[in-house]
C-alpha cells in the first residue's frame, strides 16, 4: 500500500528552490549520487567487519550505472548498506542540517539567481540535486539485514510517495526520469555514454569502489585512495573532487594539506580548509569534519579524536595503518597514537596558515574573515600550541581601519612602552568613543580593539605576547608615565573626592584622581581582576 507525504517544510523550499533556481552545473548531481552510494558501501563493509550477525554477501560491492535511453533514465545502484522505511522518510524526506532556516532566509533574500545559487552551493543539497536533471526520481532500497525493501517516488514538488516491497535487492538504486526538456541537448544527455564517463573521471575518479557503466567489467574510475599516492601525481582538481565528497560542500577548498607519518605509528592524511565557513559552525555543537580509516577501510565520520574543538573547520581523511577496525570512540580518545597524530595535524595545519599569512596577508585574510572567530578558540583550549595561534590573530586596532596582527602591532609600540593595550566591547564604536582610550590615544599608543565574545575570554588567559603584557586600558592603575599628580591639585579635589566616595560607597570601591583622561571628566576603572563589563553581560545572558 502506498502512502503520500509531505516533505517537511525546509525540505520543501529547499527542493523548489533547487528545481527553479539555475545551478550552473547540472553534472554535479551525479557526482552527489555516487557520492552516495560510496559512503553506503564503506558503511556496510565496516558493518560486516564489525558485525559478525550481518550475513550480507560483501564479495562483489559497487556502484553500478544503467541507462534506458528509450525510458531516458538513468539509474544509480549500489549494494551498500541501504535504508529502512524510517530512514527513507528521515534522511530523505527531511533536511536535518542546523543551518537551514538561516540558509533558507538568506536565500529569499537574494534576489539574483546567482547568489541563490552560489548558497545552494555552499549548502551542498545533495539528494535533492537529482531534481536539477529528472522531473522524477524513484528511490528503491532494503537495508542489509533487513527483509523489506521500500519504494520512495517524488517529483519534487512538496510531495513524496513511499510503499514498503517484499522484494527488493539489498542497497539503494535511484532512478532518475530525466527532463524532456533537455532531450535535444546534447550536453545534457545523460543517457550517452560519453557524457557519463566523462562526469565519473571529472568528478568520482577516486572513488574507492568500481563505478560499472551498463554491467560493463571495467570499471569508469581509477578506484585509487588519494591519500596514497604521492602528492606530486595528484592534480588540484582531484584534491577538490575528493574535498567535495568528504565535505559535502560544492565549492573549491582552500588549501589542501596531503602528509604522511612513517616509523612507529604509520598514516596518512590528506586535510582540507574550506574556502567558506558552513551555515553549522557554531550550532551543531563542535562536530568535527575528519573521517578516520583504517588501512583504506572507512571507520567513522566527525572523528572528534583526530582534531581539536577549535579546528573543526578542517575536513578530510586520516588513514592509520595499526587501529583495529573494532575501534570506538571512546577509546580512540585514549589512544596514544591518535593523541600523537592529533598533535601533529594540528601543527601542520597552524604551520600551513603561517605559510599563507607570511606569503599572502589579502589571501590570509579571506581565511581570517571565515574561520577566525573559530581559531580565536584555541587560544583558550590550546596552551600547547598558544604562541603558534597568537602569530595567527588579526585584530582590530586603533591604528587603522585594517585589522593588525600582534607582530605588527609590537614592531609599532612606542619608545618606552612597556604593554600591549586592548580594550574589549560590544562595537568598535563603542570601544571608540570610550573615555578609556582618550589617554593612549593622546600618547600615540595603539591599542587593540576586542569585539568577538570570545575574546573576552582569551585575553583572561593569555597574559603576554612576546614577553609584552597585555594590558586593558579598562582595568587597574595604568602607568603611562604621566606626570606626577600635584600635591596642591590632591589637596584641592580631596573634598569631592570624598564626598563621592560616599555617595558612591555601594557602587564603587575607590575613588581616585587620574592622570588617565584628557577631555572626559571622569569614568570607571575596573580592578585588575575584575569581570569586564560585556563578561558580566555574557555571563548574565547565559543565566550564571
Ligand atoms: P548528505 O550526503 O550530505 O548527508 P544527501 O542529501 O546526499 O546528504 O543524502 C542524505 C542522506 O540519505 C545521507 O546522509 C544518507 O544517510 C542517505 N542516503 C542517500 N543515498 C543513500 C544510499 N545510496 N544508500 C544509503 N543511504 C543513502
Ligand atoms: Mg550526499
Amino acid at each position: 500500500m502506498s502512502e503520500t507525504l509531505e516533505f517537511q517544510a525546509e525540505a520543501r523550499q529547499l527542493l523548489q528552490l533547487m528545481v527553479h533556481s539555475i545551478y550552473s552545473n547540472k553534472d554535479i548531481f551525479l557526482r552527489e549520487l555516487i557520492s552516495n552510494a560510496s559512503d553506503a558501501l564503506d558503511k556496510l563493509r565496516l558493518e560486516s567487519l564489525v558485525n559478525k550477525d550481518l550475513s550480507v554477501d560483501t564479495g562483489d560491492l559497487h556502484i553500478a550505472l544503467e541507462v534506458d535511453k528509450d525510458q531516458r533514465t538513468l539509474t544509480v545502484r549500489d549494494n551498500g548498506i541501504g535504508m529502512s522505511h524510517e530512514d527513507v522518510v528521515s534522511l530523505i524526506g527531511t533536511i536535518a542540517k542546523s543551518g537551514t532556516a538561516e540558509l533558507l532566509r538568506k536565500l529569499r533574500e537574494s534576489p539574483e539567481q546567482q547568489q541563490r545559487a552560489e548558497l545552494i552551493g555552499q549548502f551542498g543539497v545533495g539528494f535533492y540535486s537529482t531534481f536539477m536533471v529528472a522531473d522524477r526520481v524513484t528511490l528503491v532500497t532494503r537495508k542489509a539485514g533487513e527483509s523489506q525493501g521500500t519504494r520512495w517516488e517524488s517529483a519534487g514538488e512538496g510531495t513524496y510517495e513511499i510503499e514498503s516491497l517484499d522484494d527488493a535487492p539489498q542497497g539503494t538504486a535511484v532512478t532518475l526520469h530525466l527532463k524532456a526538456e533537455d532531450s535535444e541537448d546534447r550536453l545534457f544527455d545523460y543517457t550517452a555514454e560519453w557524457k557519463i564517463r566523462e562526469i565519473v573521471k571529472k568528478y568520482s575518479d577516486f572513488i574507492a569502489w568500481p563505478i560499472r557503466l551498463d554491467g560493463a567489467d571495467t570499471p569508469l574510475n581509477s578506484m585509487k585512495a588519494l591519500w596514497a599516492r604521492p602528492r606530486s601525481e595528484v592534480a588540484d582538481e582531484e584534491y577538490h573532487e575528493f574535498y567535495k565528497h568528504v565535505s559535502h560542500d560544492w565549492t573549491d577548498p582552500f588549501e589542501t594539506i596531503h602528509m604522511r607519518g612513517e616509523g612507529t605509528f604509520e598514516y596518512e592524511a590528506l586535510l582540507f580548509i574550506p574556502a567558506r565557513a558552513p551555515f553549522d559552525l557554531y550550532t551543531r555543537d563542535g562536530k568535527r569534519g575528519v573521517q578516520l580509516y583504517v588501512k583504506r577501510v572507512f571507520i567513522m565520520d566527525d572523528c572528534e579524536a583526530l582534531t581539536p574543538r577549535y579546528l573543526r573547520f578542517v575536513k578530510g581523511v586520516v588513514d592509520a595503518h595499526d587501529l583495529s577496525l573494532n575501534i570506538s570512540r571512546e577509546i580512540l580518545q585514549q589512544d596514544r597514537q591518535i593523541q600523537v597524530v592529533q598533535r601533529r595535524l594540528v601543527k601542520k595545519v597552524l604551520s600551513t596558515l603561517r605559510e599563507i599569512k607570511d606569503k599572502d596577508q589579502q589571501r590570509y585574510s579571506t581565511f581570517w574573515g571565515e574561520f577566525g572567530r573559530t581559531l580565536k578558540e584555541g587560544l583558550l583550549d590550546d596552551a600547547e600550541n598558544r604562541e603558534a595561534l597568537l602569530d595567527l590573530i588579526l585584530l582590530p586596532s586603533t591604528h587603522s581601519q585594517e585589522p593588525t596582527s600582534m607582530r605588527e602591532y609590537v614592531e609599532r609600540m612606542q619608545e618606552g612602552q612597556s604593554d600591549i593595550y586592548y580594550m574589549t566591547g560590544e562595537s568598535r564604536a563603542h570601544v571608540e568613543n570610550s573615555p578609556h582610550l582618550e589617554a593612549f590615544l593622546a600618547k600615540g599608543y595603539e591599542v587593540l580593539i576586542l569585539t568577538d565574545p570570545v575574546d573576552e575570554v582569551w585575553v583572561e588567559q593569555v597574559t603576554q605576547y612576546d614577553e609584552r603584557p597585555l594590558q586593558s586600558v579598562a582595568k587597574g592603575q595604568v602607568d603611562l608615565g604621566a606626570e606626577e599628580i600635584a600635591p596642591e591639585r590632591s589637596e584641592g579635589f580631596a573634598p569631592l573626592l570624598a564626598w563621592l566616595g560616599t555617595t558612591l560607597e555601594k557602587d564603587v570601591k575607590e575613588v581616585r584622581l587620574s592622570t588617565r583622561l584628557t577631555t572626559s571628566a571622569a569614568c570607571i576603572v575596573g580592578d585588575e581582576h575584575d569581570m569586564t563589563p560585556t563578561l558580566e553581560r555574557m555571563y548574565r545572558a547565559m543565566g550564571q
